[in-house]
């Protein structure tokens, strides 16, 4: 019998299946560790758009987080769509009350069709009780620039967000470099809790199927952390099997269709 470490998502579902917990359980599963989900919010969604989204009253949250806790032994988690202030400070309770190993923060705000998947007062509760939580913080520009309050149009730009986010309590945080203009690289900005810092970066790949690419890495990070491997070669490894996912692209869906995580 093989012993999977066991790894959490708390996030939305995503009945495409390629972004949210879908995308996250996909991507465990593909990392061979054993992937459980705390579902806070339920979207109706295809590749053309988010049509609706439901959080989840606080006490079934509540529940699945008790469930969890009462039989599984978490060795790393993440956090993804958290829809609004009160669900992020639900979630943060919880993460206080148990112990559910590293934590890497997915600040999920906007689908890449525009639908906002976290309510804008929720923006604060995310950079007041969740950062400092944080054992690996995860935005993409547009979160960083809302968490941090910066304009970022330079990497000097993305090198102060990094720092800025770790003033905010994030221990390690990863700029992704991907939502900027006139790319022809997607280079992302790493610094780590020593203060050492690094760019990763991987040829842009022009491609509208890129649903769930934010979610993945996160993903894949949590999944190599429970694995007890360094952060750099966590994000290392994360950053190599999205880039991989995208290249290897899936025909589904009418628009921004997932990745392929038959890598
Ligand atoms: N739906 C859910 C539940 C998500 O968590 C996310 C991203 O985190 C998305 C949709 C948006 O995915 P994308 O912007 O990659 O299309």
């Amino acid at each position: 019998m093989v012993d999977y470490p066991q790894v959490l998502t708390i996030a939305g579902t995503d009945s495409v299946g390629g972004a949210g917990i879908m995308a996250d359980l996909k991507t465990m599963q593909m990392r061979h560790v054993f992937g459980t989900a705390v579902v806070v919010a339920v979207t109706a969604q295809n590749t053309l758009g988010v049509q609706d989204f439901m959080a989840l009253p606080e006490k079934l949250i509540n529940e699945q987080f008790a469930s969890l806790a009462a039989d599984f032994s978490i060795r790393a988690c993440k956090t993804g769509m958290l829809a609004d202030a009160e669900h992020v400070h639900v979630v943060v309770e919880a993460l206080k009350k148990y112990d559910f190993g590293p934590l890497t923060v997915d600040p999920v705000m906007i689908a890449k069709g525009g639908a906002p998947l976290l309510a804008d007062d929720a923006i604060q509760t995310v950079r007041d009780e969740l950062l400092p939580l944080a054992t690996v913080v995860t935005p993409n520009l547009p979160e960083a620039e809302r968490l941090t309050g910066l304009g970022i149009t330079t990497t000097d730009d993305m090198v102060a967000a990094g720092q800025a986010m770790q003033a905010l309590g994030a221990k390690n945080v990863i700029i992704k470099g991907g939502h900027g203009h006139n790319q022809t690289t997607a280079a992302d900005y790493v610094i780590l809790a020593d203060g050492s810092a690094f760019w990763l970066s991987a040829p842009w790949i022009e491609t509208v199927r890129t649903h769930g690419t934010g979610d993945t890495l996160s993903a894949c990070l949590t999944a190599e952390l429970a694995k007890g491997v360094s952060m750099a070669t966590a994000i290392q490894t994360a950053k190599a099997y999205v880039t991989a996912a995208i290249k290897n692209t899936i025909q589904v869906g009418h628009g921004h269709g997932p990745l392929n995580h038959w890598v």
